[in-house]
């Protein structure tokens, strides 16, 4: 009969461990885990896709949940749905993360409710593409305003309370397209490499009162916003990723999960691809 131990066979180090030994690591890895039960997270753009996902996996480890979203009503929708999926406390608050006072007025609704914030998932984004040479000057600067100053709107604020309270997990989702570019995308290119020069600096700053930063880029992900691509755009990713598969939002999520997890407690600055092998 095989025991759940078997798995530590695999590797040479394991290998050398007790039984008893392999036991505790497992213990005190289930114990890291429980210590985020309770703990308060704000996604912005929560409502759908990889938002969602982010909630939904968060809420599973009892983590109460603020989805934050421009669209107030699918917010609520979601916020509902993921409460009764897990029983954990999830609330909708309607927000345009572009605007800094409509954050501030979103803090402060949640600073009420629940008295702290540990994690904030800084995930609202947007495209609205073109190539360069035709590329409006509105264009540009939506993306700018929603993508790279929502982030950095969101970031000021809670960042502050998180100095304040001497720990806190920020995780910001950029993208693979912030690392290598795209035609037709120099405004969304520009802002997600722009948010990870932000994510480094600010857990250059943050790090000495037990802040973490990261950064998560996703490669092509299931959702509304790559929906709209044509079949032939899609054809011709699918034919760059190794891995053979377009990514779930749920591939996201979890490696989020492990960002603010206790198991992350030594990464901070650091830029986490999950694009199933497209950029390496
Ligand atoms: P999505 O399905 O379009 O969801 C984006 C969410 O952000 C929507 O709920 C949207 O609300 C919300 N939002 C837009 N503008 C906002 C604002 N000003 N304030 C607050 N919320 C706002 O997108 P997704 O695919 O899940 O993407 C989530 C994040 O991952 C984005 O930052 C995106 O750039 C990044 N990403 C996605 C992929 C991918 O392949 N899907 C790849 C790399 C990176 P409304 O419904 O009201 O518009």
């Amino acid at each position: 009969m095989s025991s759940k131990l078997d798995h530590y066979k695999i590797d040479p180090i394991a290998q050398t461990m007790t039984k008893a030994q392999a036991s505790n690591n497992c213990e005190e890895g289930n114990k890291s885990m429980k210590e985020l039960e309770n703990k308060t997270a704000i996604i912005t753009g929560g409502a759908r896709g990889i938002g969602q996902a982010i909630a939904l996996t968060l809420a599973k480890e009892e983590i109460k949940c603020v989805i934050s979203d421009l669209d107030s009503s699918m917010a609520e929708v979601t916020a509902k749905e993921i409460a009764s999926l897990t029983n954990t406390e999830t609330v909708a608050v309607g927000c345009n993360v572009a605007d800094s006072k409509s954050v501030s007025e979103m803090l402060k609704k949640v600073l009420d409710k629940f008295g702290s914030i540990d994690i904030l998932i800084n995930n609202a984004g947007i495209t609205a593409d073109s190539l360069l040479v035709r590329m409006k000057e509105e264009d540009w600067q939506k993306v700018i305003d929603v993508n790279l100053t929502g982030a950095f709107n969101c970031l000021q604020a809670v960042g502050k309370l998180m100095m304040k309270q001497r720990s806190g997990k920020i995780v910001n989702i950029s993208s693979i397209i912030g690392l290598r570019g795209n035609a037709g995308q120099t405004n969304y290119a520009a802002s997600k490499a722009g948010l990870i020069g932000l994510t480094k600096s600010a857990a250059r700053e943050l790090a000495s009162r037990g802040v973490n930063v990261n950064a998560v880029c996703p490669g092509f992900i299931k959702t509304e916003m790559t929906d709209r691509l044509p079949e032939a755009v899609k054809s011709d990713l699918l034919a760059q990723i190794p891995l053979g598969r377009f990514g779930e939002p749920e591939d996201v999520a979890r490696v989020v999960l492990f960002l603010v997890s206790p198991w992350a407690a030594y990464i901070t600055g650091q830029i986490i691809v999950v694009d199933g092998g497209m950029v390496m």
